[in-house]
């Protein structure tokens, strides 16, 4: 078999689109899976609109999304440069080959290439057998001497060895001027995978750069999960051909096939993007949840350097499992670290049939008989509280919950109460009392 070369040639235009991390992702995922070559090309020909910052965008992007070139800038640089801006001299020497061969000639100042008019027949690997004729010369210099896409973009596929051209759908309209130069180039011509797009998720059409979640920076200032991330750009398109949407990136790597991915159009899914999320947050080990989430809570200035970070990783830790996202925690454990914590009218409305000030009173006085405090005597506490009222202990729990929190959802709730400590707990239970009157 051959040694696989495959290429994600994005042009810099200021961002990382999902549909585009989605072909570098394919792209990559098949260099992984066939032990090839995953090499990085920055077709930057458009000098008025190329910038170094744009440059940095699609870097940034894919190194969070840990889609890791092996040929390329900062990398092995064997066909090289990887700039297309760079790579002048190299574009030169190939139009000097079309023109010993005959195939270009010049009009206005353009050069343009000389097409068979031969049908094209494309063996894409997704979408089939595809023919496609052109029908007329076209340009492959402009009169100002910059060269156009469709030269460079086969040039370098050539120049650098592409076996395998993984792109989106919408190029698949060039592959027939793309074969055309591959021949007159007498090279072999790669084999070509053109992958379907991606649709927004309301309304109609593809999924433009103006849409909600269509950038990678969004998601990484979002504070989602790379791989969590990764994971569902996955499955845009591809399926691991059971009802597993969570799956290690190398299960996926082992399995996956361009012959597998989906012909037709994908739909961008928020809601299930959020719950892949949430499970790669949930099963995260808790240190590095801990520590991921101390470094989100100091970034947003929920605590500082000199707030305890044993009390912060208590908390992180009983958050783990009912926090849904990073995005959220701030807010999720706000209170822990504010005594000025607000409370929410609707949660407030629903707990009045429970008579909340006898019960916050009676929690007072059994919080305070109590000798030692943790989590198992504060259940034994409310238990026997409930017995004797004749009361469910959903009473108190809601209650108190929302007493020391201003709410009706946070963590388990007698971690809850054996985090925030006895005198905290009291001195909210106190305050709260005044919100009821
Ligand atoms: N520079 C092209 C783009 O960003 C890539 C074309 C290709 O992958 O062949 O769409």
């Amino acid at each position: 078999m051959e040694d696989v070369r495959v290429r994600f040639a994005p042009s810099p235009t200021g961002f990382l689109h999902i549909g585009g991390a989605r072909t570098a992702l394919f792209n990559w995922l098949y260099a992984r899976h066939s032990g090839g070559t995953f090499v990085l090309r920055i077709e930057d020909t458009d000098a008025g609109r190329d910038t170094q910052e744009a440059v940095d965008v699609i870097f940034s992007g894919l190194r969070w999304l840990g889609l890791d070139w092996d040929e390329g800038p900062f990398a092995r640089e064997k066909f090289g440069p990887y700039f297309q801006s760079k790579r002048g001299e190299i574009y030169k020497k190939y139009l000097a080959k079309l023109r010993s061969s005959g195939l270009v000639y010049d009009k206005d100042g353009a050069i343009y290439f000389k097409i068979s008019g031969k049908p094209q027949v494309i063996n894409d690997l997704i979408r089939g057998t595809v023919t496609r004729k052109e029908e007329k010369d076209f340009v492959i210099f402009r009169s100002d001497g910059s060269p156009v896409f469709h030269f460079v973009n086969v040039v370098d596929d050539i120049d650098m060895q592409i076996t395998h051209v993984i792109r989106g759908e919408d190029h698949l309209s060039n592959t027939s001027k793309h074969v055309e130069l591959f021949k007159a180039f007498d090279a072999k011509i790669p084999h070509f995978a053109h992958i379907s797009l991606i649709l927004k998720e309301h309304g109609q059409g593809k999924m433009s750069k103006r849409d909600t979640g269509a950038l990678v920076e969004d998601y990484e200032k979002r504070k989602f999960l790379p791989a969590a991330l990764r994971n569902y750009l996955c499955l845009l398109g591809w399926a691991p051909g059971n009802d597993t949407e969570v799956l290690p990136i190398e299960e996926i790597i082992k399995m996956f096939e361009l012959k597998d991915v989906n012909k037709t159009n994908a739909r961008f899914d928020e809601k299930k993007l959020a719950h892949i999320n949430s499970e790669y947050l949930r099963s995260m080990p808790m240190d590095e949840f801990c520590d991921l989430g101390f470094r989100i809570l100091l970034d947003q200035g929920i605590i500082t350097q000199a707030t305890d970070r044993e009390y912060v990783f208590d908390i992180l830790s009983i958050c783990q499992e009912k926090v849904r996202s990073f995005e959220e925690l701030t807010n999720f454990v706000s209170y822990f670290f504010s005594e000025d914590y607000e409370f929410d009218d609707v949660a407030k409305e629903k707990l009045a049939k429970f008579d909340p000030v006898k019960r916050i009173n009676e929690v007072i006085n059994g919080i305070m008989d109590m000798t030692e405090y943790y989590q198992e005597k504060l259940e034994e506490l409310i238990v026997s509280l409930a017995n004797f009222h004749h009361v469910k202990t959903g009473y108190y729990i809601h209650t108190v919950r929302f007493a020391i929190s201003g709410r009706s959802v946070g963590p388990s709730f007698y971690r809850l109460l054996s985090v925030l400590g006895k005198k905290n707990v009291l001195s909210r239970l106190k305050k709260a009392l005044n919100v009821f009157r």
